[in-house]
This record gives structure tokens, sequence and C-alpha cells, in this order.
């Protein structure tokens, strides 16, 4: 029988013949209320839509014959993942369709801010001729500063490369290799704010990325750099940003995006000439639009007709028996995935999973996707599941590798994540006591037994009396509660080590105090 697709938002009509000419039948009803959606899911296999339809679990329920959902662009935020896997449907997206449209507002950004274009437009609609004023710089000859070189910052890299610039990237997922194939030199982010000459920002909002750009950069960059941010508002501390407009320590800055949106009219930015400023339109391009309606109806038909998932966003069921086995060990596994993403070196090339003892009987590929997707968290905007996970990984040229032993490595079972890469190697490695109680017992040399929660801070240090002591006082005089700890030394007794389970995030003066402590080598705070 002829598999039946419903396209319940805009698509283009490109995209419509693509799913007609697949042989599939095709409805249009674009605008449909909730109940009328209710009503008539039933009867199709599939359905396509951008971000108005609101796939939820009464529709999701409703729809019987359901295959798949696929949404025309990346965010999945109206779909009910959760209610879809239960029922089995799997949800596509288009990640990277609008990867050249959001590079070029970018490249159109820098360009701008470079020769004057947004104020020298104001100023001759003024009715001034102000030629002087808006002297500007070219940007052939000109270094840029790239953080974070995915789907868009690559982009972006070819298109700064072909005006003659040179480039500096800092992206700590991206191995070496791979960015000497984009024609980048990847360097730490010190060395990357010290030496650009405009900045351009490509990297997910998250705990690590949240106001990267702060006063502290700021103060490092060459005198007069440019900043372009077309990634995620809060990425950039627009308080620090207006600071260094207002003294001239920043030539100017452009921004799609902002840390509320809309922004407030009086917004304290607005007030600089040299910064100019788009409504997040970074992805409003007809082409990027249609290319993700092309991509989608592409990726339906190949679903529909021979059963390849392309793109999926959440997970099928696993066999009930496995899925028994290893379920306790699936939360645990993604923290240690995430541990060792955020203790890692820069650049990591391999990423292995060991499962030692008992649980070898079982597949470890779940464990594996399940790992990958902790650690690949860290690194990616768009959502990261048990599906992609490992897709994710092939094209990112990080190899994944599985490695079983039934022999038991002093627990009943232990999972081990261990990431290597030019720059060094982690490894963490897990157990699970009873049903559910899962424990962190190695890091790297360190023998532990901690919980992997919350808010941790991580500290090594000499071996030498009064250090934990001093943690405590600290971290207790700056209202941080520490809920559990874990104690640890390297055989050697040359390095001690400290896992902290506390009840608050630190801020940084508080993780900076830590570091000036006495015998402290290394603090991190890691959320897990
Ligand atoms: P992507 O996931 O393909 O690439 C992100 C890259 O950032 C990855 O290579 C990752 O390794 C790197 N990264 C992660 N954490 C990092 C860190 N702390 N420091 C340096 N690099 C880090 O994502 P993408 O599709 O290229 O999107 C990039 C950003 O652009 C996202 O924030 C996305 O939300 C934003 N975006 C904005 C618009 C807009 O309308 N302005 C449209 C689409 C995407």
């Amino acid at each position: 029988m002829t598999a039946r697709v419903l396209v319940s938002d805009d698509l283009s009509q490109e995209a419509v013949q693509i799913l007609k000419k697949a042989g599939l039948e095709v409805d249009v009803k674009v605008g449909l209320k909730p109940e009328e959606l209710e009503a008539i899911i039933g009867d199709y296999d599939a359905l396509a839509v951008r971000s108005a339809t609101k796939v939820n679990a009464k529709v999701l329920d409703k729809a019987k014959k359901l295959k798949v959902v696929g949404r025309a662009g990346v965010g999945v935020d109206n779909v009910d993942l959760d209610a879809a896997t239960r029922r089995g449907v799997v949800v596509m997206n288009t990640p990277g369709g609008s990867s050249t449209t959001v590079a070029e507002l970018a490249l159109a950004l820098m360009l701008s801010l470079s020769r004057h274009v947004a104020a020298a437009t104001a100023s001759v609609k003024a009715g001034k001729w102000e030629k002087k004023k808006f002297q500007g710089h070219e940007l052939a000859g000109k270094t840029l500063g790239v953080v974070g070189i995915g789907n868009i910052g690559s982009v972006l890299v070819d298109r700064a490369i072909a005006l003659k610039m040179r480039v500096l990237a800092y992206d700590p997922f991206i191995s070496a290799d791979a960015a000497q194939k984009l024609g980048v030199e990847l360097v730490d982010l010190d060395t990357l704010w010290r030496n650009a000459d405009v900045f351009s920002l490509h990297v997910p909002l998250n705990e690590q990325t949240k106001n990267l750009v702060n006063a502290e950069v700021f103060a490092k960059m060459k005198k007069g750099a440019l900043l372009v941010n077309c990634a995620r508002g809060g990425i950039v501390d627009e308080k620090a940003l207006a600071d260094a407009l207002a003294s001239g320590q920043l030539g100017g800055a452009a921004m799609d995006v902002f840390e509320k949106e809309p922004p407030p009219a009086d917004h304290p930015l607005f007030k600089f000439e040299n910064f100019a400023c788009t409504p997040h339109i970074g992805a409003s391009t007809e082409e990027a639009q249609s290319a993700v309606a092309i991509a989608i109806a592409e990726q339906l038909a190949l679903y529909l007709n021979q059963g390849v998932v392309k793109n999926a966003v959440n997970v099928l069921g696993l066999p009930k028996e496995v899925m028994e086995q290893l379920s306790p060990y699936l939360p645990l596994v993604e923290k240690l995935g995430s541990l060792a993403a955020q203790i890692a070196p820069s650049g990591p090339t391999e990423v292995t999973i060991e499962v030692a003892g008992e649980l070898a009987a079982h597949p470890s590929r779940p464990l594996a996707n399940r790992a990958l997707v902790g650690f690949l968290r860290h690194f990616m905007d768009t959502p990261v599941n048990e599906v992609n996970a490992p897709a994710i990984a092939r094209d990112r040229g990080l190899a994944v590798k599985e490695v079983r032993t039934a022999e038991p490595l002093d627990y009943a079972s232990l999972v081990t994540v261990r990431v290597t890469g030019p720059a060094g190697a982690v490894h963490v490695a897990g157990t699970v006591y009873g049903k559910n109680d899962a424990r962190i017992v190695r890091v790297d040399g360190f023998r532990l037994e901690a919980v992997p929660d919350g808010n941790v801070i991580m500290c090594e240090n000499d071996d030498s009396p009064g250090v934990v002591g001093n943690l405590g006082t600290a971290l207790g005089t700056a209202g941080v509660n520490i809920a559990r700890i874990s104690l640890s030394r390297l055989d050697d007794k040359s390095r001690a080590f400290a896992f902290l389970n506390v009840d608050s995030k630190p801020s940084q003066e508080v993780l900076d105090g830590l570091r000036k402590l006495p015998h402290v080598r290394i603090v991190r705070a890691i959320v897990l």
C-alpha cells in the first residue's frame, strides 16, 4: 500500500514534488488546529513539519500508523521525543541545512564592521557625508579567529580563506588532521584571543561557553579587534562588550543574537556607532529554508521506501532482555562520557569503551553509544542521542572502539571510557552496586568511590597534610556546601586527588581561590 505523508507546515513545492516522485501520497494541510491534526493523523505514515506544528503526546497517541516525523530544520522542541520514542516513531531533523546561510551572515557582519557599512548608512541617511570618519580596513591579510569549527564555523573558514585571511581556530573537539584539511591553524584559546584581528563565534551555548567572551578576554585582544556573534546570546558578556567598545579596546562588534531576545530598546550596546546587529536572522534565507525542506523530503522518502534512517534524533527501544541487564549502566556510562569530555585534552581522536566482568556477556554497543552521547553533548549544538551519536563521531573523525573482557577487573562489572588524542589521554571508570547505585571508581590513575551526580570539584594536589582541610574551609567560607568527598592518591604517593560533590555551582572566584591554596595543582569544576 502507498505510504501517506501529511505536510502540516509550509514546505516548498519542490520538497512536495520529491515526496510525490518517490511514489508517496502527499497531503499538504498547513495551519491545522491541534484537534484537527489529532482527528486525521491516524491516516498517515509520515508527518513533515517545520516548527509551527506541535507534535505532542496527544497527537502521537492518535497516530496509530505513524512511522516517522520529519522536521525541516534543526531544533525539535515542537516534537515530544519521549512520546515518539515510546510509540516507535522515528523523529528526523536536518542538521547543517542552514550552515552556509549562517556563515554568510557572519561574513556579512565582518565586512560590515570593517567598512562601517551600518554606521555609514545611518550617517548618509541623516544627511551627512563623513568620508574621513568611515575609513575602514581590508579583511585580506588579517587574521580571523574562529571559535567552534563545526557545521557553520567550517563554512566560514572556507570563505575567509578565499578572502585571503589567515585563520586561527579553537575547537577542543576537532583533531589536528581535520583542522589542517580545513586550512586552519588549531590553537588554544589564549593564543586565539591574543593573535586574531577579527573573531567569529560558532559554538553552542552551554556551561563551558556561557560568557566565554568576557572582560578578561577583551583585555587580551589586540586593540581595535572586531567581534561577530551569530551563535547564541549569552556566549558574549554584553556588559563587558559595552565596556570594551566604550574604552576603544574593541574596534567594533556585531551580533545576530542577544542574551535576551528581543533586546530591550534601551540596550546599552545600541548607543555605539560601531555596534551592528540583526534580529536573529542567521538561518533566514530562502535558500536555507528551501534546503532544509528538500533535505527532509529526501530523508522521509528514503526511510519510507528503503527503511534507511538518516539524521534521526530519537531512539528506538533495545530488546527487553538486553535492556534489563544494561539499563543500570546506561546513565553511568553517559556520565563517564561526560566526565571524560570535561577533562580530556583538546583534539581527541579515539573513544574506547571497555566492559569487563559479568556485563561483558551482553552487547556493548548500547553502552558505547550512550557513552558517546555523554561525551559529544559537550561539543554539539544539535541534539545528540544514541541513534545519531555514532554518525556524529564518524563525521568528526573520532574513532570509536569497544572492548569486552569477561575477566572481572576488581568489580563484578566495570565500564571504562578512555579518550585519546595527540595531546594526551584520560580514562574514567565506573561500576554499579546493587541495582542502581552507580559509582565512579577510577579517574586516570586514581582509585576512588564517587557518586556521579551534579556539581563536582575535582582537585589534584601534592600528598601533603592540610590540603583537604584547606579546601573545606575555603568552600565553607564561600558558602559552597560539600555533600560528599572521595579521596585518593597514586600508589607512589606522588599526587593526591579529591572528588567533591558540592550542592551549588562554584563561581570562578571560588575556583581561583582554591587554585591558590598551598599544594593544590589542578582544580576543575565538572557538571555531571
Ligand atoms: P555544530 O554542532 O556543527 O558545531 C559546533 C562546534 O563547536 C563543534 O565543532 C564543537 O566541537 C565546537 N565546540 C563545542 N564546545 C566548544 C567550546 N567550548 N569551545 C570551542 N569550540 C567548541 O553547530 P553549528 O551548526 O555549527 O552551530 C554553531 C552555533 O550557531 C550554535 O550555537 C547554533 O545554535 C548557532 N546557530 C545560530 C543561528 C542563527 O540564526 N544565528 C542559526 C543556526 C545555528
